[in-house]
């Protein structure tokens, strides 16, 4: 009797046992997926600076592990009252869908909702009854409108840096706990990248027109050089400087003064080439173009385009004209290395200002040949690089 008692114990201890083997090879296999999950996710965005890749590859993470239909990441906006969606993945539709016009008010309860994360990215399910709901009083109407399902949180140091937003599975499945887990180690590695991405664009983006600053420009040209040297091609350095800009601050202030300049930074970015061209404000009213692969004809086609351009339009609500000198300088025929392209580019640029203002110079042309020899090319016509 006693030994059947003893038999019955051992064998309970032994299905205790097993149990206990089993939890723990669980909690090994999940250690083991959330550190190879952690170095994935690390490699892929821990090398990455620019806001574009990081929000890019966050987007592709998401959408390839959770086999959702859609998902976002939501960024403030300039005036930081407000999450958009800045970055999306359909990947069960074709073609460019535009993404929902979500914008999600923040109020003055967005801490408190912080706060009681106590670190960690617990995703939201119920947009209306929980303190998001108070966070954002609108964001449940506009969340469901848009068929998303959840929203986990990007926190870094204790600062809301914005959403990730998913829509259904496509497999119509609910979300599991593996889904949670991988979006809770995903979070905190996406909003240490957003904000690294964040420092980054403050160090090598003037505040007021988001374009390069010049320590950024004279590193980049550096390299571009060093380049065209290896290959034997050319490359065009542009320096302009507003025509009296003095009387716009004099006249309308510095508040209008300043918006004239947030647009003509605009208009010279979308000028040039896109992830070819360098564009830089090189200070206060002064721009600067590096042009890789470009000769100086090249760039005088340019430079006649963006003068014509800038002659032509109406700045702010006022409608403000002015307009640019520009000085050209080029890689390898009028200097070698970048001092002295910038000094060669700033002479013709004072032979412009000397020569009435409104017009770009260029070594070895005069003014009138300049205008003569460039085609009255019509705003908007893609520049013809030689
Ligand atoms: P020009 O170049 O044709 O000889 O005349 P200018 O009046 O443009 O030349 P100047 O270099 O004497 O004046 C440049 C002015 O640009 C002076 C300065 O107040 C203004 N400025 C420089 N940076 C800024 C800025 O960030 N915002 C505003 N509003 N004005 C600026
Ligand atoms: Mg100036
Ligand atoms: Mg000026």
């Amino acid at each position: 009797m006693e030994s059947q008692l003893d038999l019955a114990a051992a064998l309970a201890e032994i299905a205790r046992l097993g149990q206990n083997v089993e939890r723990l090879q669980q909690d090994v296999a999940r250690a083991e997926f959330n550190l190879y999950t952690v170095y994935q996710i690390s490699k892929t965005l821990g090398g990455v600076l620019s806001m574009e890749e990081v929000l890019g590859h966050v987007t592709d993470m998401m959408a390839e592990v959770m086999t959702v239909r859609g998902c976002y990441v939501l960024l403030p906006t300039e005036d930081q009252d407000a999450l958009t969606v800045r970055s999306w993945r359909f990947p069960m539709r074709d073609g460019d869908d535009p993404p929902p016009a979500l914008e999600l008010r923040e109020s003055e309860s967005v801490p408190e909702w912080i706060e009681s994360l106590e670190g960690e990215a617990l995703a939201v399910s119920d947009f209306n009854n929980s303190l998001f709901g108070r966070a954002f009083p609108d964001g449940a109407e506009q969340l469901q409108a848009a068929g998303v399902k959840i929203v986990v949180p990007l926190v870094y140091k204790k600062r809301l840096m914005g959403l990730l937003a998913l829509e259904e599975k496509y497999t119509n499945a609910e979300f599991g706990p593996a889904d949670f887990q991988f979006l809770s180690v995903l979070a905190p590695l996406a909003a240490n990248a957003v904000s690294n991405a964040q420092l980054y664009e403050q160090a090598i983006l003037d505040g007021l027109t988001r374009l390069y600053v010049v320590r950024y420009f004279r590193q980049r040209c550096r390299e571009e050089i060093k380049r065209a040297y290896r290959y034997g091609k050319p490359v065009s350095l542009i320096l302009w400087d507003v025509d009296h800009f003095k009387n716009i601050n004099d006249t309308y202030g510095h508040l209008v003064g300043d918006q004239v300049l947030r647009e003509l930074g605009h208009l010279m970015k979308h000028a040039t080439r896109v992830d070819v061209d360098i564009v830089a404000r090189y200070g206060g009213e002064e721009f600067v173009f590096l042009l890789p692969e470009t000769p100086r004809e090249g760039a005088l086609v340019l430079a006649e385009r963006v003068r014509r351009r800038v002659e032509q339009h109406a700045f702010t609500s006022r409608e403000l004209s002015l307009t640019v000198s520009g000085g050209i300088a080029a890689f390898p025929v009028d200097a070698r290395d970048y001092a002295s392209l910038v000094a060669r580019a700033d002479d013709e640029l004072f032979r412009a200002k000397r020569h009435g203002r409104n017009r770009v110079c260029v070594p070895g042309m005069t003014p009138e040949a300049v205008r003569e020899s460039v085609p009255n090319v019509l705003p908007g016509a893609p520049p013809s690089f030689g």
